[in-house]
């Protein structure tokens, strides 16, 4: 069915499936709208069908069934060039042999564009991205992140309904990507753009991006805003793939509400909102973030002893390793201010954390 609001389904995957070899699908069943002017990441690591979705949304590869819509009408059969989407790859794919100038020109003379109208844009497109008094220079007489810039001059330029960017700072050192992220990030802010963007870092998608579809074996595990998928992971994928977690694997013993009481492998128990995990007696695994344990304390409804294994000091806070109802590898960040010192390696401390900041999911 069309969708006759398209400030809300501007981009749409309806039931999407894709297969290379007729055989194996890796895009299942994907289902995804979002409105005008979001900033949305789809992450998740190598091989999970990220490009693939990009690809197919920028028309370089087909959906095997399902719909995908542009503004509420139907795109699977428009040819690339004719859908208005403005492209950025992480190998910048500058035309060498031409200066920053004609790099930009070349995508509205294309369009067909008179020259007067041509300079005015390119000039626009250039002092968007600060990078006005480049335009005679050719690309090898730029920097990496300058040439980044310029190609996302180049994806602007002729003023597309959606620009579409795959893994753009992969190649860019650790310092300027940061620096690259922010400049992407004001920029889609002072202009309103509808963007979609793949990367397999977490960082970079949670630093930028209005909502993140975490995407793992063909299929969105989660599709939320980034607090939202660090505090309330639905999944056991989702709570291992964005930022540290603590897992305990055990057997759910009863239910009651929101709660599950669940039985550890060391025979003890633990309180935990029931968040994706099954019925009384199956296995579980409980998700708790390393901040929300306290050490050194009694009072939440889970209470335990630790050993401390470990402890780096690290000056904003000290990250213990524990070992807790059997987990070894059980991580407490204790800020720097909290009192610290009674902590000992090879010495006992109790833990504690409440029921709602333990997240019982599904097992892996
Ligand atoms: P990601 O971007 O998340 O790394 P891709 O969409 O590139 O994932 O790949 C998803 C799966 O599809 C992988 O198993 C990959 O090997 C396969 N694949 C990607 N492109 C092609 C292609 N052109 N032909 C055949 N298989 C492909």
């Amino acid at each position: 069915m069309v969708n006759t609001n398209t400030d809300d389904g501007f981009v749409e995957f309806d039931r999407v499936q894709k297969s290379y070899d007729g055989e194996i699908l890796v895009v299942k069943d994907l289902n995804l709208s979002m409105p005008k002017g979001e900033f949305l990441t789809m992450l998740g690591p190598s091989g999970s069908g990220k490009t693939t979705c990009l690809m197919m949304l920028a028309g370089f590869e087909t959906a095997t069934h399902g719909e995908i819509r542009l503004g509420g009408a139907e795109i699977n059969n428009i040819p690339p060039h004719k859908r208005g989407i403005g492209m950025v790859f992480q190998n910048y794919a500058l035309f060498p042999h031409m200066t920053v100038n004609e790099n930009l020109a070349f995508p509205l003379e294309v369009r067909g564009m008179g020259k007067a109208e041509r300079e005015a844009k390119v000039k626009h497109a250039l002092d968007m991205v600060q990078m006005g008094v480049f335009g005679n220079r050719r690309p090898a007489q730029l920097s990496g992140g300058q040439q980044q810039r310029i190609a996302l001059a180049r994806a602007l330029v002729f003023d597309p309904k959606l620009v579409l960017m795959d893994e753009p700072l992969g190649a860019l050192d650790k310092q300027l990507r940061e620096h690259m992220q922010y400049e992407i990030k004001h920029l889609h802010e002072r202009l309103g753009i509808t963007v979609v963007y793949v990367t397999h870092d977490q960082s970079e998608a949670l630093t930028m991006s209005d909502r993140v579809a975490v995407f793992d074996d063909g299929r969105i595990q989660q599709l939320a805003a980034p607090a939202d998928l660090y505090e309330r992971p639905e999944n056991s994928f989702v709570a291992q793939f964005i930022g540290e977690n603590n897992k305990l694997s055990g057997i759910v013993v009863s239910r009651t509400g929101d709660t599950a009481t669940v039985k550890l492998a060391n025979g003890e128990t633990c309180q935990a909102l029931a968040v994706s995990c099954g019925e009384v007696g199956t296995e579980t695994l409980i998700s708790i973030r390393p901040e929300r344990v306290t050490v050194g304390q009694t009072g939440g409804a889970n209470t335990t002893t630790a050993d401390v294994r470990e402890l780096i000091y690290l000056g904003d806070h000290i990250r213990c390793r524990l070992n807790v109802h059997g987990n070894d590898d059980f991580v407490v960040k204790v800020p720097n201010s909290a009192g610290h010192t009674h902590l000992v390696v090879g010495e006992k401390t109790q833990v504690t954390w409440h029921a709602q900041d333990a997240r019982a999911l599904n097992p892996l």
